[in-house]
């Protein structure tokens, strides 16, 4: 079988070019399934290969498998409620899935092939490029790792009670060399930057670790994180419903408990 998978990182307003470096290279290779990360480069380009080959898109998987040579999508939908598999039959055309950047690893198929972004940027005829003349996108200067691909995710919620209190997040952040997430209520109270929320209406992530500090855990929440390998959950509350998906749960105030894991990790160095 045959693979392609794409790295689309600073691909922005190159896409058109890349899907021809891309669609022209399928026509030579004849590859079952093109992978492309999640992102806005990476959905643009899914778009623009699927009309240029005529494939099939499986969008937002969560997961991949083979089932017979035929390519299986998982997916979380509904708000994380459900997981479901959708699988596309394309004959003589590549089946073109995306996938969260955070699931990507896990997400390889066999016989894959990487397709750098650098070459497909450079043997790029230009002809449909975009000049971008402005972004909105939110530059981080904290040096911490993208919320998006980060391995290790450390979010606050409603229950860190204030912006000056939200440095706890960031100090177990910092020891554990992790991003920073928040709720919306916390989001919307002003505790953390709009970027950082996690959930619905903000960012999936799928980190091997995800810890939930003073988050109750609704459903618009889980539905941007449930997919984590492990999930650790800090709340006063025995009853809070992120419980129902943490694998390790401390029911206990996180000013109390927070810095002595702080303490426990920077003894370990
Ligand atoms: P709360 O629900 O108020 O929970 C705070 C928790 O902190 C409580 O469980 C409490 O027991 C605990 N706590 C309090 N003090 C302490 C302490 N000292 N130590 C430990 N624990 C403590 N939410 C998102 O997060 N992301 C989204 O993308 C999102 N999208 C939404 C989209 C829509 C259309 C709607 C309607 C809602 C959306 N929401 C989203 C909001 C969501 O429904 C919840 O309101 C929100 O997630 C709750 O945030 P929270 O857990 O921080 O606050």
């Amino acid at each position: 079988m045959t693979v392609f998978v794409i790295d689309v990182a600073g691909l922005t307003g190159r896409t058109a070019a890349a899907a021809e470096v891309i669609a022209e290279r399928a026509g030579a290779e004849s590859p079952e399934a093109i992978v492309i990360p999640h992102t806005i480069e990476g959905r643009e380009l899914a778009g623009r290969l699927a009309a240029r080959l005529g494939s099939p898109v499986l969008a937002d998987a969560i997961a991949l498998s083979l089932d017979g040579g035929e390519v299986v999508a998982e997916h979380s939908v509904f708000g994380g409620a459900f997981t479901t598999t959708a699988s596309a039959i394309a004959p003589g055309v590549p089946v073109i899935v995306t996938v969260r950047e955070s699931a990507l690893e896990t997400a390889s198929l066999p016989g894959g092939t990487l397709i750098p972004a650098a070459e497909l940027a450079s043997s790029a005829s230009g002809a449909a490029d975009v000049e971008v003349v402005s972004t909105q996108g939110v530059v981080s200067d904290s040096g911490r790792p993208d919320l998006k691909s980060a391995t290790v995710v450390v979010s606050g919620g409603k229950g860190v009670g204030s912006r000056e209190d939200f440095a706890i997040v960031e100090r177990l952040a910092d020891a554990l060399g992790a991003a920073v997430g928040a709720s919306r209520v916390a989001v919307d109270s002003g505790y953390a930057p709009q970027s950082a929320q996690v959930g619905q209406t903000g960012v999936a992530v799928s980190p091997d670790l995800y810890i939930a500090l003073g988050i109750s855990g609704a459903i618009q929440h889980r539905a941007g994180m449930q997919t984590a390998k492990t999930i650790v959950a800090i709340n006063t509350d025995p009853d809070a419903p992120i419980f129902e998906i943490a694998d390790f749960g401390v029911v206990g105030d996180l000013f109390e408990v927070v810095p002595q894991l702080i303490e426990a990790l920077q003894g370990q160095r």
